[in-house]
């Protein structure tokens, strides 16, 4: 097993336009590490950087302290699965597991102890004589899964393994890499577009966009200290509220009258000026904190709670999830509160850096 270093790794398929800007990540031994972006971040490059499927423009890779940034992907001991499984289809699932140790002559019993093993795992057992295109998209996928496991490698690599699978069977099958991930400490880097998976998942989760890195941490850190507004607005369901407006001596001002204490200002952060403040639809409720009039626009009912739409003064939208409001309707006003104690402040612009607020 290995840790795995990115040391300034940047790419660029064309001149001037790099799909990844000079990444520098630190993922330890043993560590499940989700990338997590929009779609054309550059989050499968970096997979394939890592796994030696694309050539560093700049940088270094290295996989267990060694660099390999010169070395193909078949020395680097690292197993890949993708989205698509690439399963042998010609195969049973028993050659499919067997072939990669075949490849490297390993001995016929350790062979069959090997792929034994790997098939009680994954509950493969009864499928071992069947072919890919007898299987359903969650054996398949554990066939792929199965695959890498079987080689014990330094590192799992994960493109989009769980993007195939149906919204039940993804959950269940997240579960059971968690699980999978508790027993054999593999280090793992999987990339998802998804980012309640990138939260269930990861032990370290690495938010990119634009080719770099935004946050790099524990899922609740990055989730309670988001480290800028992109970043803030791509983690959480419903996204996080973005109300423009001024911050002067620890108070943001903001339309309709609306004041809200900060607490926390980051190091180094200005005292005064233009700022935005954010907030979790999941901050507001019907007691605490600073009186909002929400005037609303729409309400989905979720059984539990109801996500409610509106606006707190002329143009200002912001949705709230409360608990649930049956008789809601469009059009009416509804005294809420924000507590001020889950409310973030961040420098203007779409990457605006965090000011200060939530926890210290
Ligand atoms: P993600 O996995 O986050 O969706 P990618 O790493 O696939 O993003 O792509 C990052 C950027 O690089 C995108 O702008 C994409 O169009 C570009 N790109 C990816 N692969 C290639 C390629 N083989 N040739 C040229 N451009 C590419």
């Amino acid at each position: 097993m290995g840790s795995i270093t990115l040391d300034n790794v940047s790419k660029s398929y064309a001149p001037g336009q790099p799909a990844v800007a000079g990444i520098s990540l630190d993922i330890p031994t043993g560590c499940y590490c989700v990338l997590v972006g929009p779609s054309g971040c550059g989050k499968s490059t970096t997979l394939r950087l890592v796994a030696g499927l694309e050539e560093c423009t700049g940088g270094r890779v290295l996989i267990a302290g060694q660099d390999v940034t010169r070395v193909p992907p078949k020395d680097r001991d690292i197993a890949m699965v993708f989205q698509n499984y690439a399963l042998y289809p010609h195969m049973s699932v028993r050659q499919n597991l067997s072939f990669a140790l075949k490849m490297r002559k390993t001995p016929r019993p350790d062979i069959a102890r090997r792929v034994g093993a790997v098939a009680e795992m994954l509950g493969l057992g009864e499928l071992m004589d069947r072919k890919p295109r007898a299987l359903s998209g969650g054996q398949r996928q554990r066939v792929a899964l199965g695959r890498a496991i079987v080689r014990e490698p330094k590192a799992f690599l994960f493109d989009e393994p769980l993007s195939n699978l149906d919204a039940r069977l993804r959950v269940s099958t997240r579960v059971e890499l968690k699980s999978l991930h508790q027993r054999l400490r593999t280090t793992t880097v999987h990339v998802t577009h998804d980012q309640e998976e990138a939260m269930s998942l990861g032990e370290m989760v690495v938010v990119m966009e634009a080719g770099q890195v935004q946050q790099a941490g524990p899922p609740l850190e990055v989730y309670q200290r988001p480290a800028n507004r992109f970043v803030a607005g791509f983690v959480g369901t419903p996204p996080m509220n973005f109300i423009d407006g001024h911050a002067s001596d620890g108070v943001f001002e903001g339309p309709g009258g609306l004041r809200v204490p900060i607490a926390h200002r980051s190091a180094g952060a200005p005292g005064t000026g233009a700022a935005v403040l954010g907030f979790r639809p999941q901050a507001l409720g019907d007691a605490g904190g600073v009186p909002l009039t929400l005037g609303v626009r729409s309400v989905e009912h979720l059984g539990e709670s109801s996500d409610v739409a509106g606006e707190i003064a002329p143009g200002v939208g912001i949705v709230a999830r409360l608990s649930a409001r049956p008789a809601l309707a469009p059009g009416a006003s509804l005294a809420i509160r924000l507590d001020a104690t889950r409310v973030h402040l961040f420098a203007p612009g779409p990457r605006g850096a965090r000011l200060g607020g939530g926890a210290p």
